[in-house]
């Protein structure tokens, strides 16, 4: 009898009426962390993927274009950042761009989740790939409460988070972004995973975090990217600063020099993606 493939889906809902599919060859891994359902799964189309209670996190075919995101901005921005503070980020890929600058002294990251960087370790170690550089100090615990006890700390803050629900949720509040802002140092810059623009329920949560880091911080942008696996394909990223501004204080040739070998991040495009469509500048222009 000829054999006959499964026909197995991993499926996400971007919102209640738009669901998108990714064919999977097999299950590698699953586990039920104690705070979130861990999931590998392999497919042809994008590689090995990792999900985090059935919500797309990282796949070995476009999680460049996050990683690179996250970070070169900020460092392309000011090229004199040493000490970095990231929070979340569990697969290892922000760590990873990070510590391709010599000049970076110092990576704090602070994962909730013990599991999920164990798991990554053992499955994707493209991303997990420099969790052991000497200059990395993994902290498994809460972001919010490990940032309450720093002041003038850091030069840089990422915060690479699951969505504004379960353990994430308290790393959208403006208590959080408050003490983000006093651990800083006089130049420092935040950086956060700013969801999409294009579905309501993720406007909502982009607009609800970028009014209260307004608040706090004197410029504070909103840069884009195409990401494919995430929720409509557009990702969001905020830039908040207390004294840089990313496009008017870019060195281009400072980074150039460097001779960072990226596949998505250019300093073309790092001064092009603060250009953004003008329905999500009405978004973030609304008064209420
Ligand atoms: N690139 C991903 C995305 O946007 O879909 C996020 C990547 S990373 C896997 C997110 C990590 O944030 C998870 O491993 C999760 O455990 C961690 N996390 C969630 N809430 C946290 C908190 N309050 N403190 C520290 N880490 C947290």
């Amino acid at each position: 009898m000829e054999t006959k493939e499964l026909d197995l889906w991993f499926t996400e809902e971007h919102s209640k009426e738009a669901k998108f599919s990714i064919k999977v060859l097999k299950q590698l891994h699953s586990v039920q962390s104690p705070f979130q359902k861990i999931d590998i799964l392999e497919s042809k189309e994008f590689g090995r993927f990792f999900t985090l209670d059935g919500y797309m996190m990282v796949t070995e075919k476009d999680e460049f274009i996050y990683h690179e995101m996250i970070v070169h901005v900020a460092m392309a921005t000011n090229p004199a950042i040493k000490r970095v503070l990231v929070i979340g980020a569990g697969d290892g890929g922000t760590v990873r761009e990070l510590t391709r600058y010599d000049t970076v002294e110092h990576i704090d990251m602070v994962e909730i989740d013990k599991m999920v960087v164990e798991v990554c370790k053992e499955y994707l170690p493209q991303t997990a790939c420099r969790l052991n550089d000497s200059r990395v100090h993994l902290h498994f615990e809460d972001g919010l409460r490990y940032i309450r006890s720093k002041e003038d700390a850091y030069d840089l803050i990422i915060v690479d988070s699951t969505d504004p629900f379960g353990p994430g949720e308290g790393l959208f509040t403006k208590e959080f972004y408050g003490n983000c802002y006093k651990a800083l140092t006089n130049d420092g810059i935040l950086v956060n995973q700013h969801e999409n623009a294009y579905y309501t329920s993720y406007a909502q949560s982009m607009r609800r975090a970028h009014c209260r880091i307004v608040n706090l911080f004197p410029i504070c942008k909103v840069y884009q990217a195409h990401i494919p696996t995430y929720p409509s394909g557009h990702w969001l990223f905020g830039f908040a600063s207390k004294k840089y501004d990313p496009v008017k204080d870019l060195d281009a040739e400072a980074w150039n020099r460097l001779g960072i070998d990226t596949r998505y991040y250019n300093t073309e495009l790092h001064r092009g993606c603060f250009a953004l469509p003008t329905y999500i500048n009405q978004i973030l222009e609304r008064d209420s």
